[in-house]
C-alpha cells in the first residue's frame, strides 16, 4: 500500500483582529485580564503553509509580524546565510493589519508579494511606502492558480467575498469585487482544501460554496454579534458594515457543515468578541456547535 501523501502544514502566526491582545490602547475587561496573564494575549492576524515543513508561504503580512517569525524555528534564515524558507505573500486584501507586515519584511525581498490588481494598486497608488515592493509584486485575478511552493503541491486561488473598502482607503478608492478576497489552498497530493477567509461581510452563495468544500476553514471572527461595537460606543455601525459577519450569524451555517467532519477556526477575533474568553458563555456556544478559536502558534496538518 503507498504510504499516505505528506500533509500541508499550517501555521497560526497570528490569531486576533486589528489592535491585538491586549490592543495597546484598550483598558476593557479583555485586555485588562490579557495584560494580567488571565487571557492568552494574540497578535494580528496571518497563517503561515507549507507543503512540506521546509519552505513556506504567508496569508497576509500583519504588524507583528516580526514578533511571529521569531517565534518560529521553521522560518529563520540558514544559519551563515540569507536563505529565508518563504515562498510567497499571498494577501487577501489591503487592510493595515494584513499589508503593514509587508513594510516589516521589505529588507532583500527573496519572496514574491501576491494579491489582486485592485490591492495592489490601492497599496502603491495611495501607501507610497509599498512602492518598496513593486518589484516583488505579481497579480492574480480572482480564480487565477498561483503556485504557494516550488513543486506546485499547493495551488492557491483568490475567490472574491462580500468585503468593504478598509477604512485608510475611505474617500480614496471606492469597493470592487477583487477589494477582499478569501483564499483557497488545495493540495494536489491529497486533494484537501483549505480556506483562510478573515474578513467576510456576509456569507453569500458563493461564500458559502466554497466553505462547504473545504476540508479545514479559518473563519471571520471579528465580533460575536452584529451590534457589538454599538453597545459599548452607541452610534457606532454594525459588524456586517464593518465586513464582518458576526459569529452568532456564521455559527449555526459552519456547525452544519462541522457536524460532517469539516473544522472550522474561528480568526481575526476582535478584543471586544466576549468569546475570547474561554469561560464565556460565548466560547461555550462555539464549542457546542463544533467549533473552535483559533490561537496563536497553533500548527495543524491537512
Ligand atoms: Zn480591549
Amino acid at each position: 500500500m503507498a504510504p499516505p501523501p505528506e500533509p500541508m502544514r499550517i501555521r497560526v502566526l497570528g490569531s486576533s483582529a486589528g489592535g491585538g491582545l491586549p490592543q495597546w490602547n484598550c483598558g476593557c475587561v479583555r485586555c485588562v485580564r490579557a495584560r494580567a496573564g488571565e487571557l492568552a494575549p494574540r497578535s494580528q492576524p496571518a497563517i503561515a503553509l507549507s507543503a512540506d515543513g521546509a519552505r513556506w508561504s504567508l496569508v497576509n503580512a500583519s504588524p507583528d509580524v516580526r514578533e511571529q517569525l521569531a517565534r518560529f524555528p521553521a522560518l529563520y534564515p540558514r544559519p551563515g546565510t540569507r536563505d529565508l524558507p518563504l515562498d510567497t505573500v499571498v494577501l487577501t486584501n489591503a487592510d493595515l493589519d494584513h499589508a503593514l507586515g509587508l513594510l516589516v519584511l521589505r529588507e532583500a525581498l527573496p519572496h514574491r508579494i501576491v494579491s489582486t490588481p485592485w490591492v495592489r494598486d490601492a497599496l502603491l497608488e495611495h501607501g507610497a511606502p509599498w512602492r518598496l515592493l513593486e518589484r516583488a509584486w505579481g497579480v492574480v485575478k480572482a480564480d487565477q492558480p498561483v503556485a504557494l511552493d516550488r513543486d506546485g503541491h499547493l495551488e492557491a486561488r483568490l475567490f472574491p467575498v462580500p468585503g468593504k473598502v478598509p477604512s485608510w482607503l475611505a474617500g480614496l478608492a471606492s469597493n470592487h469585487p477583487e477589494a477582499t478576497s478569501a483564499l483557497r489552498v488545495s493540495d494536489a497530493r491529497s486533494g484537501r482544501r483549505l480556506v483562510y477567509a478573515p474578513g467576510v461581510a456576509r456569507l453569500d452563495a458563493g461564500t458559502l460554496a466554497e466553505l462547504e468544500a473545504a476540508d479545514l476553514g479559518f473563519v471571520d471572527g471579528t465580533f460575536f454579534s452584529a451590534d457589538e461595537l454599538s453597545r459599548t460606543r452607541p452610534g457606532a455601525p454594525d459588524a456586517h458594515a464593518m465586513g464582518h459577519v458576526p459569529i452568532e450569524e456564521s455559527l449555526p451555517v459552519l456547525a452544519e457543515r462541522a457536524s460532517r467532519g469539516r473544522r472550522f477556526f474561528y480568526t481575526h477575533v476582535n478584543n471586544t468578541n466576549p468569546a475570547l474568553d474561554p469561560d464565556s458563555p460565548e466560547a461555550a456556544r462555539v464549542r457546542r456547535a463544533g467549533l473552535e478559536i483559533a490561537s496563536d502558534g497553533m500548527e495543524l496538518e491537512l
